[in-house]
């Protein structure tokens, strides 16, 4: 059978997607690799397809049980002798692994980095090896993200097997990496680099600040993506506990998850994830990168990350079965604040500092955040993306000297002893405990800027302190101080510009409403109306039409109860792509069962019947 004989009959795909060809094809020569490839890119593929072509078993290494058992699952579904060896195994399934492995029997076998070192003179010199595949191939490197010491034994492989072919697989695309990894694993063959662009995953930022407005936000956004899953990830432990207390208070299915439960805590929140019984998980870093659920639909940064490669890896865990999915990232200086610090005693500070700076660059920045993005990963990248919140609500630029003057003199009135909030109350003419206690109600520019909302003012501040107007002093408990730029604007010696804040007047309800995924994204990507409430939830997949859209819900159905019965996550069943393509096309025989893309043959047949049977339903 040719490879694209395979990929059909056991993945249900008629084509390969770049790069994937080449690799397989080098792999399958006997060539080592590098493969760079976003997340939910296919980067599996590229050696489960030489696994099934070569004689003998590859081995594949993995960081993390959790995704070795992904893998495996999803092999098995497929028809694919494959199993993982592990310290969680039981005793029994140790010896049947073993035993299936010395017979020949597994295609795949995946396995820790140090089980592989444990095992190379014992089950590993018994058996033929096809290949080696290293995924999450940065954890070798010290420069990458996620450095893993168990990782940096691996250059033995080529050292004992020089004609067994290596092939290294990651999302991190930083080069310098690239490099080490290359190096440590001493590689000798290509490396190949898809874009990293995802047009699946929609980007947006906003810059509330109060945890209040916050979770308002978050709410509606969850509202949004009714039955949707998604996480929200947070800095610290203790606000993943409270985003999620209160999700639960507004009756949103939620959980925390973060180093400080215990291992048995956390497993349970990550199986009830996986198998769609709990919607939302509030989480430090700690969790996702063991997730390979393809349905994640939603992905929110409550907190600002601490560079662009873990914010693009965490949203990336979103969209993985190409459907649409949304991201929103929270921006606010206090985090910038936490996490400098953070970066200022971390051990290579100069590099994580650097890091941080342009995450935020990134966050504050009018320009389209794709471009961004990919031209961080050094990718040429010199179009608008149409997708993200800049491309949606393109900022026109405004004469901002007499609203920048309003505020520096606000500051300048205080003895730059105030914080923003306090300036914005000055500006708005609003009387806080703050404004009476220090008599800011008798200055001048008391109540100057009432003509523009609070919420306005709030993104003007933002503005002014990345054009260098004034500046932040964390060290003296965050007030503001005067720059010089800032003086020149004040004095009427230079005029600012600004991008036109965002309308943040009430919108009536219906604007976020019916199937205009703009719509959506427009609810809750600019300075937000908390005051919209939904009355009617959203269709999570605006691309059906209502018939379909019925249908697929129907099908969803089906596919909750074949995966109970089984045990498995319901997206191991099928994708949520593959149920809308199949509520699109509504297939009535067998023949068009295998059309529809992502369904290979030994899933046709085992679930054929039992979905077309639904569809006939909707299809007299
Ligand atoms: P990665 O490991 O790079 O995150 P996966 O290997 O899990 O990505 O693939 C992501 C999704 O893309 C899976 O649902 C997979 O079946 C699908 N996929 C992979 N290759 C192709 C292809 N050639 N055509 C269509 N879908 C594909
Ligand atoms: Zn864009």
């Amino acid at each position: 059978m040719n490879i694209t004989d395979i990929l059909k009959k056991y993945y249900g795909y008629s084509s390969f997607r770049n790069n994937q060809q080449e690799i397989i094809g080098d792999i399958i020569a006997g060539k080592d690799c590098m493969v760079l490839m976003p997340t939910g890119g296919g980067k599996s593929l590229c050696y489960q397809i030489p696994a099934l072509v070569l004689p003998g078993t590859a081995v594949v290494v993995s960081p993390l049980i959790s995704l070795m058992h992904d893998q495996v699952q999803a092999l098995v579904a497929n028809d694919i002798p494959a199993a993982a060896l592990h310290s969680g195994n039981s005793m029994n399934e140790r010896v049947s692994i073993r035993r299936k492995c010395q017979a020949g029997d597994l295609k795949l076998i995946y396995v820790s980095p140090e089980t592989l070192i444990a095992e190379l003179p014992f089950l590993f010199n018994e058996i033929k090896i096809s290949l080696f595949a290293i995924d999450e191939a940065h954890c070798i490197s010290q420069w990458g993200h996620d450095f893993r010491p168990e990782y940096s034994q691996l250059g033995i492989l080529k050292k004992t097997y020089p004609h067994v072919p290596v092939v290294a697989l990651t999302a991190t695309a930083d080069k310098i990496t690239r490099q080490d990894i290359i190096r440590q694993l001493k590689l000798n063959g290509k490396t190949y680099v898809s874009s990293f662009d995802r047009p699946n995953l929609s980007l947006a930022v906003n810059y509330e600040t109060r945890k209040a407005a916050k979770l308002k936000i978050i709410n509606h956004y969850i509202r949004l993506h009714p039955g949707d899953a998604g996480i929200i990830y947070c800095l610290s432990r203790k606000t993943a506990e409270t985003v999620a207390t209160e999700l639960l208070h507004g009756n949103v299915n939620a959980a925390a998850y973060h180093a400080g439960m215990s291992a048995a805590e956390r497993a349970r929140v990550q199986n009830l994830f996986k198998e769609d019984k709990l919607q939302v998980v509030c989480a430090t870093i700690a969790f996702g990168m063991g997730i390979d659920k393809s349905n994640i639909r939603w992905i929110v940064h409550y907190n600002l990350p601490k560079s662009i490669e873990s914010f693009y890896q965490e949203i990336g865990r979103a969209g993985r079965d190409g459907a649409p999915a949304d991201t929103l990232l929270f921006y606010s200086p206090g985090d910038m604040y936490q996490l400098s610090r953070f970066a200022e005693d971390s051990e290579q500070r100069a590099i994580n500092i650097e890091k941080l700076q342009r995450m935020k660059e990134y966050a504050t920045s009018s320009v389209c955040r794709r471009r961004i993005l990919l031209n961080y990963f050094g990718e040429q990248y010199n179009h608008d993306c149409g997708n993200c919140d800049v491309c949606l609500h393109p900022k026109q630029k405004i004469d901002g000297t007499e609203i920048v003057q309003k505020a520096l003199s606000a500051i300048a009135r205080t003895n730059e002893q105030a914080k923003t909030g306090t300036i914005i109350d000055i500006l708005c003419g609003h009387r806080s405990h703050t404004i009476t206690r220090c008599a800011y109600d008798k200055l001048k520019t008391f109540g100057a800027g009432r003509d523009i909302s609070m919420a306005e003012w709030r993104d003007y501040m933002v503005q002014m302190l990345q054009m260098g107007f004034y500046e932040l002093r964390y060290d003296l408990g965050g007030i503001l101080k005067l720059t010089d730029a800032g003086r020149d604007v004040l004095f009427g010696r230079t005029t600012a510009r600004l991008a036109k804040a965002a309308d943040s007047k009430p919108r009536p309800a219906g604007i976020a409403q019916g199937n205009d995924r703009a719509a959506r994204r427009n609810a809750t990507s600019q300075n937000l109306f908390p005051e919209v409430h939904l009355t009617k939830p959203q269709p999570s997949n605006p691309s059906l039409s209502p018939a379909s859209k019925g249908l697929f819900e129907a099908l969803r159905q089906v596919r909750t109860a074949l995966a109970q019965a089984q045990g498995l996550p319901t997206y191991i069943v099928f994708s949520d792509k593959v149920l809308q393509e199949m509520a699109v096309r509504r297939p009535n025989t067998m023949d068009e069962f295998l059309q529809v893309p992502g369904i290979g043959e030994f899933k046709a047949n085992k679930y054929g019947a039992i979905f077309m049977a639904k569809i006939k339903e909707f299809n007299p």
